[in-house]
């Protein structure tokens, strides 16, 4: 027993020290989406492959572009997949919690980087 109480005051804790120590994020990591209006031909291949239909095609300026609902989001990253232009990338955003709703809608505005 005594050697067992021993060995967890040793051990190396299995739970992280966030958010006080901020992790890691690999390459690759399927975080909030970053859409380049620029890049963008209103082509609506995103929204109707998205599998979560967590993406809307709303007006902006006179043209259809993507709003995503990232409180449907599953991070599959099919809608960045099926962009012919490149258009919608992963990032390394995850701090996504919120208790407000309306933060997890991601409009399209005009400029790079929404
Ligand atoms: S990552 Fe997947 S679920 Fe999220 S908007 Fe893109 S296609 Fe839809
Ligand atoms: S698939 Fe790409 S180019 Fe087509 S509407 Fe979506 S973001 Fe724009």
């Amino acid at each position: 027993m005594l050697k067992e109480v021993l060995s967890h005051i040793f051990r190396e804790p299995a739970t992280r020290k966030y958010p006080e120590v901020r992790p890691e994020i690999p390459e690759g990591f399927r975080g909030r989406q970053v859409f380049d209006v620029s890049l963008c031909i209103s082509c609506g291949l995103c929204a109707r492959d998205c599998p979560a239909k967590a993406i809307e095609m709303v007006d902006v300026e006179g043209k259809k572009r993507p709003l995503f609902h990232l409180d449907r989001c599953i991070f599959c990253y099919q809608c960045a997949e099926s962009c012919p232009r490149n258009a919608i990338k992963s990032s390394k955003i995850f701090e996504l919690a919120s208790t407000d709703k309306s933060e997890l809608v991601v409009e399209p505005k005009s400029g790079r980087g929404n």
